[in-house]
């Protein structure tokens, strides 16, 4: 049997290549002979914070574990697990570090109850682009920082895909000046909602079934979601049609996490399939973004008005996310060293990223 045959015919069929325990990968040379090399079967246990093959993201994560089992030859079997499932969407995270569950995808802006630095692991308003935050963990210092934080969580994360640029959000009313934002009632999470807050605007937390009747009912006035993709599966237009260019969320990270103590105990080739997998994921998941947004452009509802916030707005946001980082900084030493690591890489990156793309960018028009 060819191993391309091999691979397809049993990728459905998991459960059978486990003999005694192992699992058996043959490999036809030329001269005809049969190698047979055995690989402990493992299986894991993933959970998300997703609904069930949501798109993009829960679509993305299914692939991943299908990967992981191609990759494997089929001794490495990911079960994925949509939210509430095995446990709560916004439980995963507790879950897997007590290894109720081996692992989990989810978003790391969620988690800054537990130690406010990880919101900069998930991006900051104003900060890096999807492409940047990628380019900060692997080669700034990112991942060294992420891995010792979430170690204290008995955690191994890796990032499990990214959103590209989000869009601003869906207001009922028009945004001309820093005064129109005043008690303004606002679904915005993270960093971002904090800087808002400094502005006038109550954010709320809502859960994603909650939004639109919140807007539909006027409980709320505006709320961001991601771009125009997902936004409109929503039917945010609707209820508020004024919808915003972005600046809160320019590369929201993905994670995929998995109990460190399980994480440990997988071979050295399983380690390596999950982490070749999570980096095809990852670029995978920035470029359907980027394609399922342009397409999804085109056809929004015509009531629509894409506006651009005022500059006295975003000037005030610039200074108000000063403030919050700073009085982040000095309550807390590990939101300090993360943000200062951030930091640098923003100001290595800036020359480069000035005189490279954004001048491209310019050029182009
Ligand atoms: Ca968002």
């Amino acid at each position: 049997m060819k191993r391309r045959d091999f691979l397809t015919t049993t990728a459905l069929g998991a459960t059978a290549l486990a003999v005694n325990g192992c699992h058996r990968a043959e490999e036809k040379s030329e001269d005809g002979s049969v190698a047979i090399k055995k690989t402990k079967k493992v299986t894991l246990k993933l959970a998300t914070s997703w609904p069930a093959h949501f798109p993009i993201m829960g679509t993305g994560v299914d692939n991943f574990a299908k990967r992981c089992f191609e990759l494997s030859g089929g001794s490495l079997e990911i079960k994925v697990y949509a939210k509430n499932i095995l446990v709560p969407a916004l439980q995963v995270f507790d879950a897997t570090s007590a290894a109720q569950i081996d692992a989990f995808h989810s978003g790391v802006y969620y988690w800054k109850g537990k130690n406010s630095a990880f919101s900069i692991f998930g991006g900051m308003p104003l900060g890096l682009t999807s492409e940047e935050m990628i380019t900060w963990m692997k080669f700034g210092g990112g991942y060294d920082l992420w891995r010792e934080m979430y170690g204290k969580f008995n955690l191994y994360p890796l990032i499990g895909g990214t959103t590209g640029p989000q869009m601003g959000g869906w207001f009922k009313k028009e945004i001309n000046s820093l005064a129109d934002l005043k008690g303004l009632k606002m679904r915005i999470p993270g960093l971002g909602g904090e800087v808002m807050k400094k502005l006038g605007v109550n954010p709320v937390l809502l859960p994603a079934g909650e939004i639109y009747t919140s807007l539909e009912r006027g409980t709320i006035d505006a709320t961001e979601w991601v771009g125009p993709a997902l936004d409109s599966m929503m039917g945010f237009a609707k209820a508020a049609p004024y919808y915003y260019t972005g600046w809160h969320e320019p590369g929201s990270i993905l994670e995929i996490t998995f109990n460190k103590t399980r994480w440990e105990k997988l071979s050295a080739e399983h380690q390596a399939i999950i982490t070749a997998a999570s980096e095809e994921m990852t670029s995978t998941m920035l470029q359907e973004f980027r394609y399922e947004n342009a397409k999804a452009l085109q056809v929004l509802p015509e009531n629509v008005q894409i506006k651009t916030f005022p500059k006295e707005m975003m000037d005030a946001a610039k200074v108000a996310l000063d403030e919050v980082l700073k009085v982040e900084s000095n309550k807390s030493d590990d939101f300090k060293r993360v943000l200062e690591s951030y930091q640098k890489f923003v100001k290595l990156n800036k020359p480069w990223d000035d005189i490279s793309t954004k001048n491209f960018l310019e050029i182009r028009g």
